[in-house]
């Protein structure tokens, strides 16, 4: 078997997510936006898929000279060869590796007539999710206020969720960040929701060590479960001093370049007491668990960043478990339920007792809408 095409095919979709200045998303007016999907093509006509596609001038410069002619089963080979390549193709950029690698895993997975969490060795069929808040905003009756986080939260619970995360409030809201606000979020939501619900916050992601520290005594004493990335994630050694002083469990490194070797460093340094990583940040499924074994021989718990099929079928086959798969974003007046237009059903659905359950259709799952793909097809 060998790889002979790989293509993009790019699609539009109604949509009410708006992205800030900063990048941040909130729900907004419903506008067209495009959606694109990479198919790779073996010679014996095997098909594999991934959602969110690589630029097409990187797929036809860099990545199809690469690996065109590969057989897919030589899955590290093509993933190392790939990554060697980004030393010189600065614009080869993780993302791009972890759409290719899917869709690999995804061909594979339909060729031998398997899951892809079964390929890696599987561990379990389902895995609890929290409710992943959008970031704070001006929207009334949204995120506006430390009681909407609080009423949010309550409403997540009784859907079934067993944990709720706030993305607190960040520029471009001219007042924020603000410990002070995060921290009567954080207080009102373990006042709307009780005792028995684990909580997280990721709040802004640049604050001084000063203010970090400050804001993490105050998550200890409200009982949270977690504190993610209050800081710039290049300063292993601000993470090394926060850690240190901290009972509530750190976590990170999520968006830091450099993949596993990253990982390895914080975990070798006492960076963080949870260790962090999706299939975006590092370069795809390959490498991700390279993570999770990493962490599994460091006895350091891993928590999986971001949903989707990839982040789903590597929380089924971790021999040292993530405890939660991050459901969202979410945000109270979007309904997260709804099946994205390429789709026919959800790649992460959710049962009411809040486990997400990995789907057994061969390859990753993705259940697929040919007809509004046709339909809605650009180029
Ligand atoms: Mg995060």
């Amino acid at each position: 078997m060998k790889i002979v095409d790989m293509h993009v095919r790019t699609f539009t979709y109604p949509s009410r997510i708006v992205r800030d200045t900063e990048g941040h998303t909130h729900p907004g007016p419903e506008h067209e936006a495009t959606q694109s999907l990479l198919t790779v093509v073996t010679d014996d006509g095997a098909t594999g898929y991934c959602f969110g596609a690589p630029n097409p001038a990187v797929l036809e410069n860099v990545i199809k000279p690469a690996i065109i002619g590969e057989d897919p089963m030589y899955r590290e080979r093509i993933w190392k060869t790939l990554h060697h390549w980004q030393r010189m193709s600065r614009d080869l950029t993780d993302r791009a590796l972890a759409a290719v690698d899917m869709a690999i895993w995804d061909l594979v997975g339909q060729s031998l007539g398997q899951p892809v969490y079964k390929l890696l060795g599987a561990t379990r069929d389902k895995v609890p999710a929290y409710a992943s808040t959008m970031c704070g905003d001006e929207v009334p009756g949204g995120l506006s206020t430390p009681e909407e986080y609080g009423a949010f939260a309550l409403q997540c619970k009784e859907r079934g969720y067993p944990a709720f995360k706030l993305h607190t409030w960040m520029p471009p809201i001219a007042w924020a960040p603000d410990p002070t606000m995060d921290i009567a979020a954080c207080a009102a939501v373990r006042e709307a929701v009780g005792d028995d619900m684990d909580l997280m916050l990721d709040c802004y992601h640049f604050y001084s060590r000063a203010d970090a520290l400050h804001i993490g005594r105050a998550l200890e004493e409200l009982g949270y479960y977690w504190f993610e990335e209050p800081m710039d994630e290049f300063s292993t050694s601000s993470y090394i001093w926060l850690a240190d002083q901290l009972d509530i469990p750190v976590v990170g490194p999520e968006t830091a370049d450099g993949k596993m070797y990253t990982r390895a460093e914080w975990l070798a340094r006492g960076a963080s007491d949870i260790s962090r990583g999706g299939v975006s940040d590092v370069g795809g499924i390959t490498p991700l668990m390279k993570v999770v074994h990493l962490c599994e021989a460091f006895n350091v718990q891993m928590e999986v960043h971001g949903g989707g099929p990839g982040n789903l079928h590597a929380l089924c086959a971790m021999n040292y478990p993530g405890k939660y798969y991050e459901r969202g974003l979410l945000h109270p007046h979007l309904d997260y339920e709804e099946v994205e237009p390429w789709l026919n059903s959800k790649t992460d659905p959710m049962d009411n007792a809040g486990n997400v359950h990995v789907s057994q259709a061969p390859g990753l799952g993705w259940d697929i809408n040919w007809d509004y793909i046709d339909a809605h097809t650009v180029s």
